[in-house]
């Protein structure tokens, strides 16, 4: 059975194999059936890097998630048994979080019965061996047939058999230290290398770009290059270390409402590009901050402009059927599909007032600029309850 399954990032992958030797021999002297070892194929994955950032007080130790290579190790075996008996967990009651009390011998957590996950079903510091409740602050969960024990440390001796009880927890520790070596090489150290891609949690991520359009407005790469200022991204990135202190639920919560408009944008029939990609990053936990951040808060900004009603309202159909047109319009969304004759691309804008316009035509424009377009007005058109006017052999020259 699965006793360890661990992604390691490729580049710790040297380390696993030169220590698989020295992990098998002593599984062997401790008399353990034999352990095997799988390396999975290299695949892409989140790791955590622990860094020291200069801070207002002083340097602080900080973890971060990062995206890179990696590979998973899995480790197959018969878990430590004595006379039937398996060592599921240790209970420390000297741990303050709850949620820490119970050590579990890894590869066991399925067995243990749900409620010793909370606060344990006995009264804290019950030996089922000899009946008593005293203040034991290590007990231990073993388990035969089906059947769950809670015993005291100061028992487990007694209960199984004195050597049977020590083959039995040095077997389980040597299974704990394999798992701890493991979890060690899982970190990336500080400073192997720029190949490592920051990674930020796709729902703060989202909440913060929610939060940053809302109160400076939605800037694009491009745009902030152009005037020296500070992209949506980059502001998400600015605050997302103290995201914990600014998310509230109510951010959470409409996070999480954009992510799901995000998915179902991306699975629509006519999906833009971009509302596929949009989507296909929110379908992860994790989203790197040079592929997929800026892609997130673009889809964060067509979600607010699609929910401000007075744009939709606004809209009033320009000129007449069949008239010239000229003006200063600016690009507010791109779609672009293919067809037998090449990539075809629609284009919104709108005036100043808010009116909108369409342009389907094949030529390339750069997105969130504005443009001087004249053309003709081919018809007057209605999208989703938005009045459209629809131009068409345009010439447009970026203003
Ligand atoms: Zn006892």
């Amino acid at each position: 059975m699965e006793l360890i399954s661990k992604m390691i990032p490729a580049s710790r992958i040297g380390e696993v194999t030169k220590k698989l030797k020295s992990w098998q021999l002593r599984a062997k002297k401790l008399g353990m059936e034999a352990l095997s070892f799988k390396i999975g194929p290299p695949q892409p994955s989140t790791f955590r890097m622990l860094t020291y950032v200069e801070t207002a007080h002083g340097q602080e130790l900080r973890s971060t998630r990062v995206k890179t290579m990696g590979c998973l190790v899995e480790v197959t075996g018969e878990p430590p048994c004595i006379y039937g008996w398996q060592l599921l967990a240790k209970i420390d009651h000297g741990e303050p979080i709850l949620s820490s009390r119970l050590k579990v011998t890894p590869g066991s957590f399925n067995l243990i019965p749900p409620a010793y996950k909370t606060t344990g079903p006995l009264p804290e510091g019950y030996c089922e061996h000899c009946h008593t409740k005293r203040a034991r602050r290590h007990l231990y969960l073993l388990h035969r047939e089906g059947k769950v024990m809670q015993v005291g440390k100061g028992c487990v001796k007694d209960f199984i058999g004195h050597g049977s009880a020590e083959t039995l927890l040095r077997r389980t520790g040597f299974l704990e230290y394999l798992y701890s070596c493991l979890e060690t090489l899982e970190e990336i150290p500080e400073g192997s290398g720029p190949q490592y891609e920051h990674c930020f949690s796709v729902r703060d991520t989202i909440a913060l770009a929610w939060l940053s359009i809302t109160n400076h407005g939605y800037v694009s790469k491009a745009r902030a290059e152009e005037e020296r200022s500070m992209s949506t991204a980059q502001r998400v990135v600015q605050i997302m270390p103290s995201a914990g202190t600014v998310l509230n639920d109510a951010l959470l919560e409409i996070a999480d409402k954009i992510i799901e408009e995000i998915k179902a944008a991306g699975e629509a029939q006519n999906a833009s590009e971009f509302a596929q990609r949009a989507a296909y990053h929110v379908g992860f936990e994790e989203v790197g901050q040079e592929h997929g951040l800026g892609v997130l808060c673009g889809a964060v900004q067509g979600y607010i402009r699609a929910q401000s009603q007075e744009h939709v309202n606004q809209s009033q159909w320009q000129g007449k059927v069949g008239d010239k047109f000229s003006g200063e319009l600016k690009l507010e969304r791109t779609s672009c599909w293919e067809t037998a004759f090449g990539p075809k691309r629609l284009y919104v804008f709108s005036d100043e007032s808010g009116n909108c316009f369409v342009w389907g035509t094949s030529k390339y424009l750069e997105g969130d600029q504005s443009y001087r377009i004249s053309g003709k007005i081919k018809e007057h058109d209605e999208y989703r309850g938005v009045k459209q006017t629809v131009l068409t052999r345009c010439k447009a020259e970026p203003c």
